[in-house]
């Protein structure tokens, strides 16, 4: 294409609200067949809301979520954002944690009033040798069967409670991917969160169960891009999370959303200012139509 040619796709990229970071990223985008989506904030709306509390015998539900809220407070997550809303509401402020750590991928420690609480994945609590009550493993595993993420509670090395939060599908996203289809690429579902939450959300925008690759770590979503691309794809990666930006790096093409961290817009090679996953197929149509092939 003629640098005259780059240029009117740059700009008619502006008006379907895609920035591209360069004109030669447009030959990336061409080339592209399989579509790896993040799940939280890219394919939903990354907004969670606490919709239960389940306890353990003798544990106090207004204990539980004073001090998960307070530990959850210190941090950015989604969940940790529900799990802070809800102890808000209910009791206006909370304690400051002490020697509050980030577990990426699996949750949050620290302390509040003095007891050391862990709240995140069943692993979390695995990795302090602590394992789930019959009562709560099957509360967990309920809400895991109906698409919500189930968040543990443990405090002085005692699991305490389950948490139940989830948060929507984008209204646009079940659009995006079956254009994503129409144009003869394959989309995946890639995410931390476990097997049964990642695929209710695929069943509801469209991707195939074997298409969908869950219960990965932060680190470790680089590795999958390279997977693909090792067996032969030419692999566009959208993601909005810091967790998402190695992988945004390594793709042929990153797509970062426009409502995301900084560290996922910097990484990516295009923003969807809106955050709207449309932009995704709107993207590869522009560079097919301004680099001459259509499929
Ligand atoms: P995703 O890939 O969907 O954006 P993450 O890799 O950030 O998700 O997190 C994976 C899982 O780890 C979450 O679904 C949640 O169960 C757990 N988790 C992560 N951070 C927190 C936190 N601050 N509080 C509770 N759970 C957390
Ligand atoms: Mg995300």
């Amino acid at each position: 294409a003629t640098p005259t040619a780059l240029m009117v796709g740059t700009g008619r990229g502006a008006q379907l609200g895609i920035l591209i970071k360069g004109p030669e990223v447009l030959e990336s985008t061409r080339k592209v067949d399989t579509v790896v989506l993040d799940k939280t904030g890219t394919v939903t709306t990354g907004r969670m809301t606490l919709l239960a509390v389940h306890t353990a015998d003798g544990t106090d539900e207004a204990e539980v979520l004073r001090l998960a809220g307070a530990l959850e407070h210190a941090s950015e997550h989604p969940v940790a954002r529900a799990v802070a809303d809800g102890a808000i509401q209910k009791f206006g402020s909370l304690p400051a944690p002490e020697d509050f750590a980030n577990v990426p991928g699996l949750g949050v420690q620290g302390v509040v009033d003095g007891h050391a609480v862990l709240v995140g994945r069943e692993r979390l609590l695995e990795e302090w040798a602590m394992e789930l009550p019959p009562r709560l493993a099957a509360a967990r595993s309920e809400a895991e069967a109906g698409g919500r993420t189930a968040i543990a509670v443990a405090w002085d090395g005692e699991p305490r409670a389950v948490l139940e939060v989830a948060d929507a599908v984008k209204e646009t996203s079940a659009e995006a991917i079956t254009r994503l289809r129409a144009l003869g690429l394959t989309p995946m579902l890639l995410t931390g969160d476990n097997r049964a939450v990642a695929e209710s959300v695929a069943r509801q925008v469209g991707i195939a169960p074997e298409h969908v690759i869950a219960e990965v770590m932060p680190q470790d979503k680089v590795d999958v891009v390279k997977r693909l691309q090792a067996e032969g794809r030419s692999v566009a990666m959208v993601g909005d999370g810091v967790n998402d930006a190695a992988a945004l790096a390594q793709a042929d093409l990153g797509l970062a959303m426009g409502t995301g961290t900084d560290a996922a817009i910097e990484a990516g090679d295009l923003t969807l200012v809106r955050g709207d996953l449309r932009a995704a197929p709107d993207a590869i149509r522009l560079a097919r139509r301004t680099l001459g092939t259509i499929r």
